[in-house]
Formats: structure tokens, sequence, C-alpha cells
């Protein structure tokens, strides 16, 4: 078995791979570049493992008078730079001692150790520079029946590092057959083990709902995380059963997981998953849309046509109603209306808190116009 794709071929990896292997080790494509190149699905980011330690890799880079940074050193990870793009290599690693959160990892010398700290199987998937499979726990059965499988034992793996749990719901949205359904093993013990995520970091938390709300279907994967309990301790008071509607009414416009998190409901979730501000700011808009009255239009005016379409489109699922009439047109008005009155218009005869009530009032007027009142008719 081989996988190919112009990354592969890259200067960049090509030289890389070789820099580890012309010196005698391995030198391995791993994780999400092989796996997506299998699935004939787009790669992100490209990770390299070797048998060689930290420092021979360092060694090895300067000798080729290549720019090396040792961006996670701790952990064995160093980033080559070659023609200005970043390559992680990480030496090949095994478990050691393990708090629940974070494995303690040693370095190792067999690609068998490696992969088995992996968390799954399709994720412990190899190949060397030429593109040739390497594939040492029989992941490749499991990745092309879209099985989510634990490496190992699922409670054990769980325990050794609980954001496992919340890893395996979002592969199973990303990679899963949602027709076959989880390993109920794996559900099981995501189950028994919840708890445990109350210990993670909110980053890794916040970092890991993100990428499962991305998926293309989130909703099966996100009503098992309820159904386990793990939905109730990540996000405690939300309830997902307005998700899939969302997703069925979201095509054409792109899956967006701030939009998918606004379905849930539930309490501000800016501190548990460690939102930026524009975030929280865009989720209030999101959330306090679902409820308010302002029509399409006004939403679009107010905070921009690509929020108004989320609140749209929110409301229908949530609110189990229809699509507004025309509510595309109406937010390409409304995101394009531009009030033509300014505070100066109005002075000297008002001014101060006045002035400011005025001219809110004839914005009002002004939106419930449908735009259509001048300067004139609004002075008059
Ligand atoms: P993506 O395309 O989303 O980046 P990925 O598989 O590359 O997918 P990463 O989170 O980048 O996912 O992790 C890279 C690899 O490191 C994984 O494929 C997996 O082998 C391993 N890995 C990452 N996090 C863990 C973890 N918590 N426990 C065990 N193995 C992990
Ligand atoms: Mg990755």
């Amino acid at each position: 078995m081989r996988i190919d794709g112009d990354w592969i071929e890259a200067d960049g990896v090509q030289r890389v791979l070789h820099l580890l292997t012309d010196a005698g080790h391995q030198g391995l494509l791993v994780g999400g570049c092989v796996r997506n190149a299998l699935l004939h699905q787009p790669v992100a980011d490209i990770d390299i493992a070797t048998d060689a330690v930290p420092e021979r890799v360092i060694a090895l880079a300067k000798a080729a008078g290549l720019k090396v940074v040792p961006t996670g050193i701790e952990h064995g990870t160093v980033t080559i730079i070659v023609a200005g793009e970043p390559h992680e290599v990480t030496t090949f690693r095994r478990d050691v001692e393990t708090h629940g959160r974070h494995a303690t990892v040693a370095f190792a010398t067999r690609i068998e150790e490696d992969a088995a700290r992996r968390d799954f199987t399709m994720n412990a998937l190899y190949a060397d520079a030429g593109g040739r499979l390497i594939d040492p726990l029989g992941g490749l059965p499991d990745l092309l029946e879209r099985r989510v499988r634990f490496v190992g034992d699922a409670g054990a793996r769980i325990r050794e590092d609980y954001l496992r749990i919340l890893r395996f719901f979002r592969f199973h949205a990303w990679y899963g057959d949602p027709e076959v359904g989880m390993d109920a093993g794996a559900l099981s013990a995501c189950a028994e083990n919840s708890v445990g995520t109350e210990s993670l970091s909110r980053e890794r938390i916040g970092h890991e709902m993100r990428r499962l709300l991305a998926a293309p279907d989130p909703a099966p994967a996100v009503a098992a995380m309820r159904a386990t309990g793990v939905l109730g301790r990540v996000l405690p008071g939300t309830d997902p059963r307005a998700l899939a509607p969302l997703v069925h009414l979201e095509p054409p416009y792109a899956p967006d997981w701030l939009r998918r998190l606004a379905a849930l409901g539930g309490p501000d979730p800016t501190d548990a998953l460690r939102l930026s501000r524009d975030e929280a700011r865009k989720l209030t808009v999101l959330s306090d849309g679902i409820g308010s009255m302002e029509g399409p239009a006004e939403l679009a005016y107010r905070h921009g046509a690509e929020l108004a379409r989320d609140v749209v489109l929110l409301r229908a699922a949530v609110l189990e109603a229809p699509l507004p009439e025309g509510w595309e047109i109406d937010v390409a008005r409304g995101a394009g209306a531009e009030f033509p009155l300014r505070a100066s218009d109005l002075m000297p005869t008002l001014s101060g808190p006045e002035l400011g009530a005025r001219l809110k009032e004839l914005e009002t007027r002004w939106i419930a116009s449908g735009f259509e009142l001048s300067r004139e008719q609004l002075l008059a």
C-alpha cells in the first residue's frame, strides 16, 4: 500500500526525511497526514517521526545548513525550516508515567513503541519518503472501515489522558462511519471515565471542541457525548437537539463551529472553552439573536451579513420554524444599508443624552421603514 500527494513530493518534506534516513535513522510521516492521504482528504499539517534523539536531529539539520528550532524539545519535537516552511520532527516515544492529563514520555527506538502510545489505530499509521505504508498495529483496516478504535484497552488509555475521550468523539465525527455507529466498549469507557475530563485544561478542551464542531456533521458524535454524560461535564446545561436540524439547514454555507456551539444553548461557555474576545462577542450576538424580535435585515444592518445569516439559520433550527421567505435578500439589503443621519445633523438644537436618544429613535424609525426614509424625511 502506498500513499501519494503533492505534499509528499514537496522538496522540504523529502529533504527532511532524507536528512534522517541518509544518516542511518528512520524518518517517517505519521498521524493525520498519512490517515488523510489514505482517505483522499486534504492534509493540513505534516508530522514526521524518527528514532533519532532530538539532539541528533538538531545536529543533522545544522550540518545540512538548515534552520532548526527546539519548538517542543521536552516532548521530543524540533522544527526544521526548509525554504521558509516548518517541518515538525518528533522522536519516537513511549508512555512511562501518567497523571491522567498529560502522559509523561520517554524516547523510544522501536516504531512499535511509538505506535502503542498513540490514541487510535487510524492515527498510528506511518509512511516513508516513497509513500510506502507502515502499519505496526493493523490500523489500515480500521481506517478503511472507518472505525475509530483505541490502541489497547479504551479505559486504560483514557485514564492515561482524559483528553482522549474528547478526541474519540472528534475523530468519530470526522472519520467514523455514522451508519455503523460507535464502538460500544469505547463508549462505555468514555461514560465510566467522564468525570476525568473535569481535570483537563480549558485550552485543551476548547481546542478539541472547536475541531469536533467543525466536522461536516458533528451531530451524531455530540449526541453520543450527551448520552455518555461527557457533554454534561464539558458544557453543563447544553442541549444538542437543535444541532442535527442546523447541520441540515446549513448548505450551501460552510460548517462553522461557533454557529454550531450557539445551537447547543446553555450558559455562556467563554470560560469553559477559553473563547477569544471576538469569539465571545460573536457568540453573544448569535445566542441573543435566536430569541430577539429583529428581522434578517435589521440583524444584518446591526451585525453584518454573516452573523445575521447564522442567526436566521439558528432560529429555524432551534425554534423548529421554516426559514423566512426572501431572507437572503433581506440580509444583503440590511448589510448594505447606511443610516443617513449623523449626530451633527441634530446639533446644536440637541446635545448630551437627549441627542443620543433622539438619534436612536430616528434610527429605529428608519429601520422600520425598511431603510427607506431619507435624511430630509427623518429631519422633517
Ligand atoms: P489533525 O488532522 O486534526 O491534525 P492529527 O491526527 O494530526 O489530526 P493531532 O492532534 O495533530 O491530530 O495529533 C497528531 C498525532 O499525535 C495523532 O495522529 C496521534 O497519533 C498523536 N496524538 C495526539 N494527541 C494524542 C493524545 N492525547 N494521546 C495519544 N496520541 C495523541
Ligand atoms: Mg495534526
